[in-house]
């Protein structure tokens, strides 16, 4: 789709519909001429150039990337109404979009039942999950892998809760035996367990922990802020399908939290937050003496702890799923095409004489370090920060990112590497962008490359 093409016919179709109130003045304290606009529009792409290139197959860094063209041309076209999704009077649209979009999200993860809206974010997502948990289990704590996205352990500081950190195992996956203990103590009200981090992509084993969580009477939040989409390649046929059992065991646990900001194609400010059990509503009556007066329906506001959020993010969305629904056939196909980019980059490092993997990718990920002699932690954390460096300054560049792996989660994978230091930083990419696929023997050919010299 031709972006500059749908933008005008964006301006155009507002434009239509603010023609029926009729004509008005804009005020001149708003004016802004052509030449001064041009000046300081010159400034500001000069100024964005300072940035590196998400969109480009050369950038295997962060989670980052551009949205869909359909996002950008949704999102604008909202915006130029700019309607706000708390309350219904801010725009019934796009609340009508962010009900029909969150009832996709809740479908794709086989909930048959649901209360859910969209966030500015999954730090937001995961506190009102957080918050929940801490009214239905009050003065119970809660347990999060340490691989878990700090989120966790920050916003229980922020809720009043004990946060408990439990043991991974060599892939980063929560242990189930060291989580039984915690929960043996009685203190723990939810666990959150992540299908998919930050770090490495691991996917905690939410079938196992499941049945055991409902032994101790303790609630289960799936915070699949980043991982959630994946759950589209569950059981698929192809090198890209993923065991199936962790991702249809989110079905029954209590909340689930996915960014659509992350592999859903959307601009940053979307996030989501899904519960199971409508009821959970009750925890965020109040009332506005500001709000909720074109109707008796329930707002959105009135189930979510942020008051002003973009319609435009929940018509972005909703435009982007009528083209590229979360269903295997449509964005399945784009996490697909990063999921077999990093199987297949996996393979090319595990063969390397230059190159070692720090574990399987088990999602988009590809954790990986170079090797040196003498095989020490400080000499791979200085060989991976060069590498880093280097790729991005030099010419033909490779913009990867670093991940910092401790001593004992180095040496649960890597035993035979002298361990001289507490952490060392290993190499990172994430294979977030289809066209990766593509890209992948030019990317390990260029950081081989980077790794020799
Ligand atoms: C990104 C992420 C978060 C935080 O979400 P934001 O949208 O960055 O606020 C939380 N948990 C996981 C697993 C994440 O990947």
């Amino acid at each position: 789709m031709d972006l500059r093409h749908w933008l005008g016919r964006a301006t155009d179709a507002i434009q239509d519909w603010a023609d029926t109130f009729g004509p008005y003045q804009p005020h001149a304290s708003l004016d802004v001429d052509d030449e001064r606009f041009g000046a300081a529009f010159e400034e500001l792409t000069g100024r964005l150039k300072d940035n590196y290139p998400f969109f480009h197959p050369r950038y295997a860094g962060q989670m980052l990337k551009p949205p869909h063209p359909a996002a950008v041309v949704g999102h604008l076209t909202a915006m130029l109404i700019n309607p706000n999704n708390h309350a219904l009077d801010g725009g019934p649209a796009t609340a009508a979009m962010e009900r029909e979009a969150v009832a996709r999200l809740a479908a794709m993860f086989g909930y048959d039942t649901h209360l859910g809206h969209l966030t500015t974010s999954g730090t937001i997502a995961n506190l009102e999950a957080l918050f929940v948990a801490r009214e239905l289990q009050p003065g119970r704590g809660i347990a999060y892998s340490a691989d878990a996205h700090y989120t966790h352990g920050r916003m229980c500081h922020v809720l009043g809760m004990r946060g408990r950190p439990v043991r991974t195992d060599s892939r980063g996956r929560m242990d189930p035996e060291a989580l039984e203990d915690i929960l043996r103590t009685g203190e723990i009200g939810t666990v959150v367990l992540t299908t998919g981090t930050t770090g490495l992509g691991a996917v905690d084993p939410v079938h196992e922990i499941l049945p055991l969580a409902e032994r101790h009477g303790v609630r289960v939040h799936i915070d699949a802020a980043y991982g959630g989409f994946f759950t589209l390649l569950a059981g698929a046929d192809g090198p890209e399908g993923l065991p199936p059992e962790p991702w249809r065991a989110i079905a029954r646990c209590d909340s689930v939290v996915v960014d659509p900001h992350k592999h859903g194609l959307q601009p940053y400010g979307c996030g989501a937050v899904l519960f199971r059990d409508p009821a959970v509503g009750r925890f965020y009556l109040h009332d506005s003496p500001y709000t909720y007066f074109t109707s008796s329906e329930l707002h959105l506001g009135e189930i979510s702890l942020e008051c002003s959020r973009a319609g435009a993010a929940a018509a972005a969305l909703w435009l982007t799923f009528r083209l590229l629904p979360p269903t295997p056939e449509g964005l399945g196909q784009v996490l697909a095409a990063g999921r077999r980019a990093a199987l297949n980059w996996a393979e090319l490092i595990a063969a390397s004489a230059h190159l070692e993997l720090y574990q399987p990718p088990e999602l988009d990920i590809v954790s990986y370090f170079p090797l040196v002699e003498p095989a020490t932690l400080s000499g791979i954390d200085a060989a991976s920060a060069r590498i880093l460096s280097d790729g991005m300054t030099g010419p033909d560049p490779v913009f990867l990112s670093t991940f910092r792996a401790g001593r004992e989660a180095f040496a649960l994978r890597h035993p035979k590497v002298a361990a001289d230091a507490d952490a060392t930083r290993i190499l990172r990419s994430v294979l977030m962008k289809p066209e990766s696929e593509d890209a992948v023997e030019q990317l390990h050919a260029r950081v081989e490359q980077l790794s020799l010299s």
